[in-house]
């Protein structure tokens, strides 16, 4: 695609290379101040991602995705591409070798996705402002008139944003049609009364105000238009992507040591590994929980009995924020008394209430971590009141989060999980693997982290407790079978959902929002299990190497070090001792 644009893709190398003083540099130096340049251009190509990085300097403008910006797109991959080419991997340091991979990766990747994957063509929800204009208006990066002002230029560009989305698409997936009708809904919501106050409160000029008014109107005209239109459409293609295009979008998006199918494999083994050591801590609670009721042959249904039984011990729905908020310190408390890793008291964990704007689906707990361009800012755990819960939809959720996943949930999310790793990450020192951050390392870690506090111990090694984190365990390794199975192997719906409850002891809600996942999203739920995986067997292989020298903190700490690269990454640069 666009050959034109080659020769001034070659001219642009040789000028970057002229003007910088290649003379006086080593390899590594040459190729930090080069991939120091590769996201300054990144930035001011892709305005939507600065912003989402807190990069804030093109936070007014909004890419229009139409098919001159998808060729201009790829142009700029392969121009990235060819000038990365000229690094010699050999010549480079270890931690500059896997930025290389990482940025090789990413631009072979979304070239990919532009050229041969095509969501642009078949997810309708592929298209949707929300998110980035929401992201500017409540982000408090600069004072609201300035967001206001950077909100306004870019709603110029939202009719055209949808006019290219629907020139854009042909035989979409009905799964990503509906999508894209809940999200687009949303993104309406933004131009309430709410924005119309804040515009009207603010100091902008009244020709300003006018203006917001005008685009802000046009805008929410051309978001209801999409979504007239998305109701006019029918939405025939099979959402499963089949083998070919799963073992590809597995290889680029969760850049594993594993292949797709070996994976699953060891998923599979996996799976019947938990299931035995379930059964046997069942027996072992049967008698507390299940006193004189005989014991069902079908272990599956003696294991579920159990779980349903300790179900019933957790907070009471006005007590879930404190509860949480009293577990935190006592989780720092135990990883410090158990030395696990390092823990940084500069940088608190601030646990509040989800802002309204992030509340979107219900309950939930979410880590909004600092950004790798402004380390420093708090770290927040955003946790939702079940306030606006039935009665019975509390109750159901209270008896998912109980008094053991409770734990295991904050242990995910907050310390040593994803608050934790994304704190070590900040301070690795390469922009590259904060920015471009693998997502399997970064769940892998999260999963990893559970492992991490129940081999040293947590939770005074209880039973309930190894159940309860089975059980979780379990949902992340069946995330990877379903995931192949529906995405490569027809599975159908009822027994994707019979999978889910009978065999991972899901409640039914959880079981059809998960299948609903699994028809819009592929490979993504394989990434929690395979960084899981990828992480034991480097800690398995560490810990063989050093042998009595080995220690769990040592290796907590230094695999952290390194940011939010790919586990394989990682590994390299581990066993090469640096
Ligand atoms: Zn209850
Ligand atoms: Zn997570």
């Amino acid at each position: 695609m666009a050959p034109a644009m080659r020769p001034l893709a070659l001219l642009l190398i040789l000028a970057g290379c002229s003007a910088a003083p290649t003379t006086d540099m080593n390899a590594d130096q040459r190729f930090q101040a080069h991939a120091a340049r590769v996201l300054e251009e990144v930035w001011q190509e892709f305005p939507e991602l600065a912003v989402r990085n807190g990069n804030y300097k093109y936070a007014d403008q909004l890419t229009v995705p139409d098919q001159a910006r998808r060729e201009r797109s790829v142009a700029f991959y392969d121009r990235q591409l060819a000038a990365l080419a000229q690094f010699d991997r050999a010549a480079l340091n270890p931690s500059n070798r896997v930025d290389l991979d990482i940025l090789k990766n990413r631009f072979e990747r979304n070239r990919w996705y532009i050229v041969t994957f095509k969501p642009w063509q078949w997810e309708p929800s592929f298209y949707n402002v929300g998110p980035d204009i929401d992201l500017v208006l409540d982000t408090e990066y600069a004072p609201l008139d300035t967001r206001l002002r950077q909100t306004l230029a870019r709603l110029a560009n939202v009719p055209a944003y949808y006019t290219a989305a629907k020139a854009s698409i042909s035989d979409p997936t009905a799964e990503h049609i509906d999508l894209a009708l809940r999200q687009n809904r949303g993104a309406a919501r933004i131009f309430d009364d709410g924005l119309e106050k804040k515009v009207e409160s603010s100091d902008l000029s009244s020709e300003e105000k006018a203006l917001f008014k005008q685009r802000a109107t046009a805008a929410k005209a051309a978001i209801d238009d999409y979504i007239a239109y998305l109701g006019t459409l029918k939405g025939t293609r099979n959402f499963r992507i089949g083998p070919e295009l799963y073992q590809q979008k597995f290889a680029y998006d969760i850049q594993s040591g594993f292949t797709a199918e070996q994976l699953y494999q060891r998923a599979l083994a996996e799976k019947a590994a938990l299931h035995d050591s379930m059964e046997k801590r069942a027996q072992e609670l049967w008698p507390k929980y299940m006193a004189g009721a005989p014991m069902p042959a079908d272990r599956l249904v003696m294991i579920r009995a159990v779980l349903d039984e300790m179900a019933k011990h957790h907070v009471a729905r006005d007590d879930f924020v404190s509860a949480v908020r009293k577990q935190v310190p006592e989780l720092e408390a135990f990883v410090r008394q158990k030395d696990l890793l390092d823990q940084d008291p500069t940088r608190p964990l601030v646990v509040r209430e989800t802002p309204p704007f992030m509340r979107g689906s219900g309950a939930g707990a979410s880590v909004s971590a600092a950004g790798p361009l402004n380390p420093t800012a708090n770290t927040y755990y955003n946790v939702t009141p079940l306030d606006g819960f039935t009665a019975e939809q509390a109750e159901s959720y209270l008896r998912e989060y109980n008094d053991w996943t409770l734990q295991i949930l904050n242990i995910h999310e907050a310390i040593p999980g994803h608050y934790t790793q994304l704190m070590h990450a900040n301070k690795s020192g390469s922009l590259v693997k904060s920015v471009f951050g693998n997502g399997s390392m970064i769940e892998g870690w999260a999963v990893f982290g559970e492992k991490v506090m129940m081999d040293a111990g947590y939770g005074g090694g209880t039973p309930e407790m190894w159940l309860a984190w089975m059980k979780w365990n379990l949902r992340a390794v069946l995330n990877t079978v379903l995931d192949y199975e529906i995405q490569t192997k027809d599975l159908s719906r009822d027994a994707a959902i019979t999978m889910m409850t009978r065999e991972a002891f899901q409640q039914q809600t959880e079981a059809t929002e998960k299948w609903r996942r699994a028809t819009f999203t592929q490979v993504q739920l394989t990434s929690y299990y395979n960084g899981y995986a990828e992480i034991t067997a480097l800690r398995d292989e560490m810990r063989a190497k050093q042998g009595s020298a080995f220690s769990v903190k040592q290796f907590n700490n230094q695999f952290l070090s390194y940011g939010s690269a790919p586990v394989r990454s990682i590994r390299e640069l581990m066993l090469a001792g640096q």
